[in-house]
Order: structure tokens, then sequence, then C-alpha cells
């Protein structure tokens, strides 16, 4: 193996090393987890040309390519620039000079998202969508950060175990004069959500206190008696991770906030970044950098500048069981070790 190969700079560059000597896995952005079917052929011609004809499915949706060879990395960065543009300049209209090196950071994971309502019933949102405004505002970034966008609170993006997940809920609208108290609603809510609907007087009333703003009562509903407000809100989870240290799930930052606000707290993340880590960025999870700042400190920065809309909920306090927590936490001092 070539021993000034600098593996810390082909990580950073997207390249993973392998366990085989020499040999290196592309992992290539797909922000939201959706793109058009004809990329495939570029990353069929890479697997084919410089790697071992496979393709893996990355964990964070990113297409991964196994078995590339150190000598043919310059020319899979050369190949791969019309993709980075069309991915990341055309579609996410990220402000990024493209040139014949690839990738320029890691540190800004791949953002993660569920179909969302292009396909799915229960969604309440356009994940792809927002999805690549979010890219928009991380990459490309040494901060590290993940981040993932779920639909609906069925969250099968797994957003509560990010250091941002973000979550499509809805506010729900009853109509009483159009219930037939087939009481549908109250067993969908029952089985699939919190229970929190039940019957009085032959109509549907509900105790406000643990509605998720899911949205099952409406896909049931066979009168339209319940529907979705159609002002979009979203809950805000932080701190979510998995890993070695203090895994967790993450806990409700905001709740009912609309997509200004969420897109005002992810474009303060790099600046809340930069000053807790003294402008060096580490590899380390966003949530180990809130414990860091403390959760008031947190609070303060990431909320700088945003405004909050009129229905918005925000966590007073945030607590985290002691095995779940570790503020003064080591560091590598490299964004790109994992
Ligand atoms: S999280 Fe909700 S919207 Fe997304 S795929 Fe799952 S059920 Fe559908
Ligand atoms: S939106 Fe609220 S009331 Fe409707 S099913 Fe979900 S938790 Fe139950
Ligand atoms: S599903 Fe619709 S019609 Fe049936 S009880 Fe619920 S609100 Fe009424």
């Amino acid at each position: 193996m070539n021993h000034d190969i600098n593996i810390k700079e082909l990580q950073k560059n997207c390249f993973r090393q392998s366990k085989v000597p020499g040999e290196f896995m592309l992992q290539m952005r797909v922000p939201g987890g959706v793109i058009e079917a004809r990329h495939l052929s570029l990353v069929q011609h890479i697997a084919d040309t410089w790697g071992n004809g496979q393709f893996h499915l990355g964990m964070r949706q990113t297409f991964s390519l196994p078995g590339i060879k150190y000598e043919n990395i310059e020319a899979v960065n050369e190949y791969i620039k019309s993709y980075i543009e069309d991915i990341e300049v055309e579609l996410c209209d990220v402000d990024m000079d493209v040139n014949d090196k690839g990738y320029p950071t890691i540190g800004a994971r791949n953002i993660m998202a569920c179909i969302g309502n292009s396909h799915c019933i229960k969604a309440n949102i356009d994940t792809t969508t927002l999805a690549r405004k979010l890219e928009k505002l991380i990459f490309p970034s040494d901060y590290h950060i993940k981040m993932s966008v779920a639909g609906c609170p069925n969250d099968c993006a797994k957003a509560q175990f990010n250091d941002f997940g973000i979550i499509g809920i809805a506010k729900m609208e009853y109509d009483y004069d159009r219930c037939i108290c087939c009481k549908k609603c109250v067993e969908t809510c029952a089985h699939h959500a919190t229970g929190v609907l039940s019957v009085e007087k032959g109509k549907i009333v509900k105790d406000t206190c643990c509605c998720v703003g899911c949205g099952e009562c409406a896909t049931v509903c066979p009168t339209g008696a319940w529907t979705r407000n159609p002002k979009k809100f979203y809950r805000v989870i932080i701190g979510g991770r998995s890993g070695k240290q203090y895994p967790r799930m993450g806990k409700m930052f905001l709740n009912w906030v609309t997509e200004d606000v969420v897109l005002g707290v992810i474009g303060n993340w790099q600046e809340f970044s930069a000053e807790i880590l003294n402008h060096k960025p580490v590899y380390l999870h966003g949530g180990h950098l809130i414990d860091r700042a403390g959760y008031d400190k947190f609070k303060e920065m990431i909320l700088k500048g945003v405004e909050l809309n009129p229905e918005a909920e925000v966590a007073d306090k945030i607590y985290w069981a002691e095995t779940e927590y570790r503020a003064n936490i080591h560091v590598k001092p490299a964004c790109n070790t994992k």
C-alpha cells in the first residue's frame, strides 16, 4: 500500500477507506434520497469502470461505490463533476464552485428524507423539496451535521436519531356536521397514534394534550369530517444520534413551526458550530455540540433572527438522562474521520 496516501484528505473528498489496502468507496450525495433515474447510468459507469461493479445503498441514502483504487480517484472525480453540478447546483441551488476535484467536504452529511407527499398517503409535507432547500443551507460545510426529514410522525426517516430531525405535522380540522359517528378515526388514532379521540353524544371529542398531528384520522374518515389545515407545520427534534458514545433518541425542540422557522434555524447552524468550536471544525455529533454549548445558549444562538410564527412552541428546557449526556467529550482534530 502507498503509505503517502492521505486518508483524511480522501475522507473529506468523500472516499472512504476500504479494508482492502489501496481501495476506497465513493459516497455520492443524494439530498432527500430522490433523483432522476437517468443518473443511475453514471453510477453504473463508475462501478463498472473503476469500482467492483457494485454499489451499496448507503445508510444515509448515498450512492456508495466500493472497490475504487487509489490511482483511479482522480479520474472518478473528473467524471462526477457533471453529477455534482446537476444535483448540487441545478437541483439544490447550492452556492459552490464545481471543479474536477470531486466533493469539497464531507462535514455536512447527506440529508435523508422519506418519500413524502409526492407518493405517501400519510405525508403532511413535501420532504424532497424541503431536503433540497436544507442542502443549500448546510452544504458544503466542514462542520459536521446529520439531518433527516420525515413526512409525518410515523418517522420512517428516523428523524429522531439525527442531530436535527424535521417532521411534517398537520393541524386537524373537525367538521361536526359531516361526522356520521362511524368511529373509524377513534379506532385508527388508538391503533396508529396516541388514542386521543373518543365519542361523546354521537360526535368526536379530542384530548388536545397529545395529538401528534399525524393526520391518520383524516386518512380514514369516509365523509371528510376530518381534514388537514392547509398550513404546513413542522416539529424539530434535536440531539438524536447512534454510535458508541452515548447513543440517544432526540427530543423535541420546536413544535408547530412553519417552514420559514425551520430554514432560519438550520441557516444558523454553521455560525453556531463555528462559535462553539472556535472556528475549528471537528468530527463531533451535533448533539454533543448542543450538550457542550448548553441548551440555553444553543436556543439563543440557533433562534437568532428567526421570527417565530404565532403557533410555534419552543421547549423551555431539555433534559437528557445521565447516560445520554456528556458535554466535555473528547474530540479529534478533524471533521471527517468517521
Ligand atoms: S414518515 Fe410518514 S410520510 Fe414518510 S414514508 Fe413514512 S408514513 Fe409516509
Ligand atoms: S392527528 Fe391527532 S387525532 Fe388525528 S390520528 Fe393523529 S394523533 Fe389522533
Ligand atoms: S371517521 Fe369521520 S365520520 Fe367517522 S367518526 Fe371520525 S370524524 Fe366522524
